[in-house]
């Protein structure tokens, strides 16, 4: 542990969701200070954090004081505006890498990268304007989606094209941003993986979950999910090669379709992912504690799993369950003290035990 951060260290943290809250309280577990830098007013984060820096990513005084009152860099959201990281980077380590934020804010790049890697992803071509879209819909073929290269999330900037009289609609619904057009992939399933890359190098990843998506929302995540076992190998070695090939620091979420071909990578994003809530009451070490490990330089922890789970999201009005969902004792349940329910709003998760792991 040369590089280790002792005890007592501060850990910035761009972004104050419930991602930003949750890496907060595993870093307090571990007797770590955590910053958290966010623009918006009350950050869920802002509640168990030692400190919150209220202020916009265009603000270079506050960038810089942030900078130096910390001792290491991460961050909860990969669309971080690259004029803040210049900024951030010349005063604290950026821990996941800039070059994972690189290939990750952009779809195409995305894409490419993760097919130089070897493994396989959805046919896809990138699109700007009305021809561009014609010659991907000849070459890729419907059903297809569009979606814009960066900034999309949880089925934002989407298109569905079932045939090419869709396809101005769809351009259309970008707005005129740079876009990229992916062949419609039919999985039977959607896993991810969420796999940890130590400083030193050291890798361990956690078993693959099942992700269900309604209305492009994460909704459950299931462990075991139904795959075999060496499929499940499979995952986890291309997650590994992923982070291995950024020479990764911290956690990343790997999401997969999962068709009777093989696998197919559908996106990876460098930070703790909603898919991994479940290794809180499924693993001695949940992603948020090995995140916070691997960006202090710490050796990770046993990322085995000892319980089967099935962690369902708490959206919007699912709030009203919560006295329900907290009368049974084998719910435990993770609340983000989100003050305002807004339809299609995350508010919390309950992870479900099912019963002891038995793979
Ligand atoms: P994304 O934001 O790219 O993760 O997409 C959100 C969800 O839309 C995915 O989890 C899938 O359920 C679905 N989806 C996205 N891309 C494709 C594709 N190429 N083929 C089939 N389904 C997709």
């Amino acid at each position: 542990m040369t590089d280790a951060l002792a005890p007592g260290s501060t850990i910035g943290i761009l972004g104050g969701g419930q991602l930003g809250r949750m890496l907060s309280v595993a870093a307090a577990r571990l007797g770590l200070k955590t910053h958290i830098y966010e623009p918006g007013a009350e950050p869920p984060a802002g509640q168990v954090a030692d400190r919150v820096t209220t202020a916009r990513y265009d603000d270079e005084g506050a960038l810089a004081a942030f900078g130096k009152s910390v001792d290491v860099i991460t961050y909860e959201f990969e669309n971080i505006p690259t004029a803040a990281l210049d900024i951030l980077e010349r005063l604290a380590p950026i821990r996941p890498n800039r070059e994972a934020l690189r290939v990750s804010q952009d779809r195409l790049i995305e894409k490419d990268f993760i097919a130089a890697c070897q493994l396989h992803v959805a046919p896809h071509a990138p699109v700007q304007t009305a021809q561009d879209l014609d010659a991907a819909i000849a070459s890729i073929g419907t059903p297809a989606i569009l979606k814009t290269r960066r900034l999309g999330y949880d089925g934002k900037g989407q298109a569905r094209i079932s045939s090419p009289a869709d396809a101005s609609a769809a351009l259309a619904a970008m707005n005129g941003a740079p876009s990229i057009l992916e062949g419609f992939i039919a999985f039977e399933r959607e896993v991810s993986v969420i796999v940890a890359r130590s400083l030193d190098g050291s890798v361990a990843s956690y078993h693959p979950g099942e992700n269900v998506h309604v209305d492009g929302i994460l909704a459950t995540t299931t462990v075991p999910a139904r795959l075999a076992d060496d499929r499940q190998a499979e995952a986890r070695r291309a997650a590994q090669t992923i982070v291995d090939r950024l020479d990764y620091v911290g956690v990343m979420g790997v999401e997969f379709f999962v068709t009777g071909n093989g696998l197919v990578v559908n996106e990876m994003a460098p930070r703790v992912h909603n898919s991994g809530h479940w290794t809180q009451n499924g693993c001695v070490i949940d992603q948020f504690e090995q995140h916070i490990r691997a960006v202090a330089g710490w050796p990770l922890g046993d990322g085995r799993r000892h319980s089967d789970v099935v962690m369902q999201n708490l959206i919007g009005d699912d709030m009203d369950r919560v006295p329900e969902l907290a009368a049974d004792p084998a719910n435990a349940l993770h609340l983000y003290g989100k003050a305002e329910v807004k339809p299609g709003r995350k508010m919390g998760h309950v992870n479900r035990i099912t019963g002891p792991a038995k793979s």
